[in-house]
């Protein structure tokens, strides 16, 4: 975020590339169901759903503007809160899952709980933040790796994996975090990804873009939700690494990219990609789908606040 001060040129800003054009978004009548249902609201924040539990990641929908971040001390906002609910026709929420306690993932995660009678699942510094909310204690559990949890249907597995290179505002959130505060006060916390399966098939979520050798080693799962946030910023090596780690070794099918879209806009807009001065979203994507091709592999942009159906996994119909 420091690179937002060279904004200059008008030309950063175009975004080049449009995740709603045809090749890209996801179509409905390629897929074959009925499988889980999932909802994007941008960032890294999705609900998937079988129709009697549904699970959440991260919960971040307020999405305070360029100026807001910059000048303002942050606040979840209500009524973003409230019109993206409604719009995505979201009741109960069984689990929150929170990556990690920067703003664009954790600054609603307490508040959406309360809405929506969920449980935030988080690091210590996430749950703080959903304290400082006054969320209830009994809607907040620390995350254990190694220690599944099941929801209905689902049983959910986190992962400790690493935040994308050189991460703002590392360090813990050790008190409360009582609104409004500033950007920097919502410092990184542990990161996580979390992988929910389910009788009608697997998804890795994925929600910084960035790997650990090894972490997904034995994991199988048939759509994977990729963290893209500062991935044109790295190299092409490091995209096919992680891709590996995360897309090949998973024997996913079906890619639907996360996190690539412009968080500081509310959701009432159409998402387009973050302005060319934080990230090349054209660049990374053109390095992704090379390795779509070679590996046999779907890559589709959801769209924003409306349900599709995923393909049904594991061949289970029933
Ligand atoms: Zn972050």
């Amino acid at each position: 975020m420091v690179a937002i001060i060279s904004v200059g040129c008008s030309g950063v800003l175009r975004p080049d590339v449009d995740p709603s054009a045809p090749g890209l978004a996801y179509r409905q009548d390629e897929v074959a169901g009925p499988g889980l249902s999932v909802v994007f609201f941008g960032t890294s924040t999705v609900l998937i759903s079988d129709g009697k539990n549904a699970i959440m990641t991260d919960g971040f929908l307020s999405r305070p503007s360029w100026l807001q971040l910059i000048f303002a001390r942050l606040q979840s906002n209500h009524d973003e809160i409230d019109f993206a609910l409604r719009q995505a026709k979201v009741e109960k929420v069984d689990a929150i899952l929170v990556a990690h306690s920067h703003h664009d993932h954790a600054m609603d995660s307490g508040l959406v709980a309360q809405k929506t009678g969920a449980i935030v699942y988080g690091s210590a510094s996430t749950l703080n933040i959903a304290r400082g909310q006054k969320t209830p204690e009994t809607q907040l559990r620390l995350i254990k790796t190694g220690q599944p949890l099941l929801a209905g249907g689902f049983k959910i597995t986190a992962f400790e994996t690493p935040h994308s290179p050189e991460p703002i505002n590392v360090g813990d959130i050790d008190h409360p975090l009582d609104g409004p505060a500033r950007l920097s006060a919502y410092k990184l916390g542990a990161n996580f990804s979390f992988l929910l399966e389910h009788r009608l098939g697997n998804v890795l979520i994925v929600p910084s873009a960035n790997y650990k050798p090894h972490a997904f080693d034995g994991v199988h799962a048939q759509v994977v939700m990729l963290g893209m946030g500062l991935l044109g910023k790295q190299s092409a090596e490091f995209t096919e690494r992680y891709w590996d780690e995360v897309v090949r070794k998973t024997g996913a099918k079906l890619v639907l990219p996360v996190h690539w879209d412009d968080f500081a806009r509310s959701l009432r807009e159409p998402l387009v990609p973050l302005p060319r001065f934080m990230d090349n979203m054209a660049v990374a994507l053109e390095r992704l789908e090379a390795l779509a091709k070679r590996d046999g592999v779907t890559i589709r942009f959801l769209p924003a606040l409306q349900a599709v159906t995923l393909p049904v996994g594991n061949g289970s119909k029933d």
